[in-house]
């Protein structure tokens, strides 16, 4: 007897979910700010991390500033909604884009975790079950700061990678340049060290080396080739929405 729905929550609780929800949301009502993902305005974004950033999440949909900047870039510089039909894989699925991604992409989109039973199949990015050239497009946001041989992740997405096909890997940058220790394992010194607990490293700029070394062209998108200023500050695009990492596997 299935006791939760797809989203791990007792369906009797969604309507209550909801409304917690809506009763969150009214004291961002107003219009300052619109989230590109889900297109509502409100005075402005959730403060949100730690520590705390300001102008971060969305009230209604829960983007972060990078979600909206992926959204933003995916749906004005790439093709990936010209309906045609193509396969798209999505890993770690963010639950602000994935619905609007299968609305859109239908049964030719895929979402994929090591972990999170939610997503439709099971995968390890360095291990990758998948013949080569399987999808036109790829979708992976702050998962390669968590995996321990991130270059056998990214030769794994090029494999996988139609030639023509594009990726869009994000990572947070957050040195001048990157620094590891496989020997940390202690998550107080790795917190202590790159951030997070469950961080193996910090990235620095030379990330873009790494995805070159995989085989990928890579073109770095900077916030302000998307939107004005004003248009950055009305959808929340802070410089916490880092940049896009746009690859390509040559045809
Ligand atoms: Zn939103």
């Amino acid at each position: 007897m299935r006791l939760v729905d797809a989203a791990g929550h007792l369906p009797t609780l969604k309507p209550l979910l909801a409304a917690v929800r809506w009763l969150r949301a009214i004291p961002y009502i107003g219009s300052g700010r619109v989230c590109p993902i889900c297109e509502r305005s409100s005075r402005k974004f959730r403060r949100y991390g730690e520590p705390r950033r300001h102008d971060a999440q969305c009230a209604h949909c829960g983007s972060l500033e990078r979600h909206r900047l992926a959204w933003l870039f995916i749906r004005n510089r790439t093709d990936l909604f010209d309906g045609s039909t193509k396969s798209v894989l999505h890993v770690a699925p963010e639950s602000c884009l994935e619905g609007r991604f299968r609305k859109r992409l239908g049964t030719s989109y895929l979402t994929a975790d090591l972990l999170d039973d939610r997503a439709m199949v099971k995968m390890d990015v360095t291990n990758i079950n998948f013949p080569d050239r399987s999808f036109d497009s790829i979708y992976c946001s702050h998962v390669l700061e968590h995996v321990s041989d991130d270059r056998k992740a990214m030769a794994e997405f090029h494999r996988i990678l139609k030639e023509g096909g594009w990726a869009i890997l994000l990572v947070p940058i957050t040195s001048h340049k990157t620094i590891e220790d496989p020997s940390i394992t202690d998550p107080a010194e790795r917190l202590r060290l790159f951030g997070q607990k469950d961080h193996v490293r910090r990235y620095g700029p030379d990330y873009v080396e790494r995805l070159r070394d995989a085989g990928f062209e890579v073109e770095i998108v900077m916030v302000g080739e998307l939107a004005s200023a004003d248009q950055a500050t009305q959808m929340g695009l802070t410089p916490a929405a880092g940049e896009i990492y746009y690859c390509t596997k040559p045809a």
